[in-house]
């Protein structure tokens, strides 16, 4: 049970009490009737990679990790598409039918080691998504085990259905609705050619300007990812080379792809923006080895953070991209006030941030003001009317904080829906709505608020 005490969130951990490796929908249909008739609670768990507490099992609750449920089920290329278990790992999916001149499109950064049912259930993002969007575009149906073990079918195999899209509900809602058994994704044909572009600044604004100039002149690269300094130092460390200049304070990875003509011509016009933004130096690549060797140190980035520090925490918040260096600017600060350094590599294009602070476990203290940190970072996000997560979901982890984007009216509503899929409360339960219980007068986030002598700014108050 040990190896199941967390998720990517190591920070927090509990022993589940025990835990069942289902191989078919029929078995998970048959464990789940099982918890319904003695109302047993549940919690799915595909590779736990999650980063916010997804898979953690907080009480007493049967783990149902779904690591031998691995087939490929069918893969159809007339329809672009294929049907999968759900812990089918991310990659394989791509790997099965590379081949053939096709691929999947979400790519996570975890995309060798996470499971496809993980990223339906946390609506997963990565590199790509800036141009092809995040895993929801790219789910065509769902066979769904529900909480009293009936089986059920959202969506299907086509791109689209008459009925009320149930299928876009369930993608996201972090196993608090049912267990996915069979998931049927969209499958795209594998572009011609692929750039990807390497501009190194001296200060991060040039890289936010470089960023904003390229999408405002209409430019759609199918990557941009900005690392600040700290992340390229640990990344040079980690391969014991130079992968990204040193001495730079942000590196902007871009990458173009589509027809050679429309790349050339793309890349060129990027090229420019970023010169004009500052840049200091370009490189490009074009050969396939090429490129993987630009991507393998932004792809290696938290790898590289746990070569330096035995301990961090990822933080996810979503900013309008204009604000990218305010709100950069305003970590750096926080950093200083905490005492803690932040290594800062996000999905820019997206406006995607993903700061990792990082700590030594072991110091009497040291999770709750890792987390006051993480939170003020979160508040920074919403004073610019961005949001509290991106990509990897409310979990356990930012429970407390979804009342801070939401009226109880709206949360209401979202539980109506929760409730209708599983009326009982068993799938997941405690995980993303805030509870008095876990975020009464003792939660962290008044704690965290009265420590700081902080009100929550009035963009915050009148979202
Ligand atoms: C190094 C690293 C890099 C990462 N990079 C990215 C990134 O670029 N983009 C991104 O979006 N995320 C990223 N993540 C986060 C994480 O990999 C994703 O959230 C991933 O989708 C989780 O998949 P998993 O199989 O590990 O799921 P788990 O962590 O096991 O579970 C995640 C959630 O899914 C639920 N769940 C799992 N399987 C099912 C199922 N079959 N049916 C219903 N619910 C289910 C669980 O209950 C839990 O709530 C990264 C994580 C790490 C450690």
């Amino acid at each position: 049970m040990l190896a199941y005490d967390c998720d990517g969130l190591t920070m927090d951990r509990n022993c589940p009490p025990l835990a069942v490796l289902p191989e078919t929908t029929a078995e998970v249909s048959k464990v789940l009737g099982c918890c319904h008739k003695h109302r047993i609670p549940f919690v799915a768990r595909g590779s736990g990679t999650g980063l916010s507490g997804g898979s953690l099992v907080e009480s007493e609750a049967l783990l149902v990790i779904t690591s031998r449920m691995r087939k490929i089920l069918k893969i159809d290329l007339d329809n672009e598409l294929v049907t999968v278990q759900p812990g089918v790992i991310n990659s394989w999916v791509t790997r099965a039918v590379a081949g053939e001149g096709f691929y999947y499109a979400p790519d996570p950064s975890s995309q060798v080691v996470c499971t496809i049912g993980g990223n339906v259930a946390e609506n997963s993002g990565g590199v790509h998504c800036l141009k092809y969007g995040v895993t929801t575009n790219h789910v065509l149906g769902l066979e769904v085990v529900l909480s009293d073990g009936s089986v059920t079918t959202l969506g299907g195999e086509l791109a689209e259905h008459s009925e009320l899209d149930l299928r876009g509900a369930f993608v996201g809602s972090e196993g608090t609705l049912g267990i996915a058994t069979s998931i049927t994704l969209r499958l795209l044909r594998a572009p011609d050619h692929v750039e990807v572009l390497l501009a190194d600044f001296v200060d991060m604004e040039s890289a936010g300007k470089a960023v904003s100039a390229i999408t405002a002149h209409g430019l759609l690269p199918s990557g941009m990812e900005i690392m600040d300094k700290f992340m390229i130092n640990a990344v040079n460390n980690l391969f014991g080379v130079e992968e990204y200049p040193n001495d730079a304070a942000a590196i902007l990875l871009i990458e173009l792809d589509g027809h050679s003509l429309e790349v050339k011509a793309a890349a060129n016009k990027a090229i420019q923006f970023c010169k004009i933004a500052g840049a200091r130096s370009i490189r490009s690549a074009e050969t396939v080895a090429e490129c993987q060797r630009l991507w393998k140190g932004r792809k290696s980035a938290f790898a590289a953070v746990g070569q330096i520090s035995s301990s961090y925490y990822v933080q996810d918040g979503v900013v309008p991209r204009s604000t990218l260096p305010k709100v950069l600017s305003a970590i750096e600060s926080l950093s200083r006030k905490y005492d803690l350094p932040v290594a800062n590599v996000f999905h820019a294009g997206d406006g995607n941030l993903h700061p990792l602070i990082l700590y030594q476990s072991g110091i009497p203290g040291i999770e709750n003001k890792v987390k006051e940190l993480g939170a003020e970072i979160l508040l920074e996000c919403l004073a610019v009317g961005g949001s509290i997560t991106g990509e990897h979901g409310v979990g356990s982890d930012k429970k407390c904080y979804l009342d801070w984007m939401f009226s109880s009216e709206d949360l209401e509503t979202m539980k109506l829906l929760r409730v209708a899929f599983d009326p009982d409360g068993l799938a997941n339960p405690g995980k993303i709505f805030p509870t008095p219980s876990s975020c009464g007068e003792s939660s962290r986030r008044k704690v965290f608020l009265s420590n700081n002598g902080r009100e929550m700014p009035a963009e915050v108050k009148a979202f």
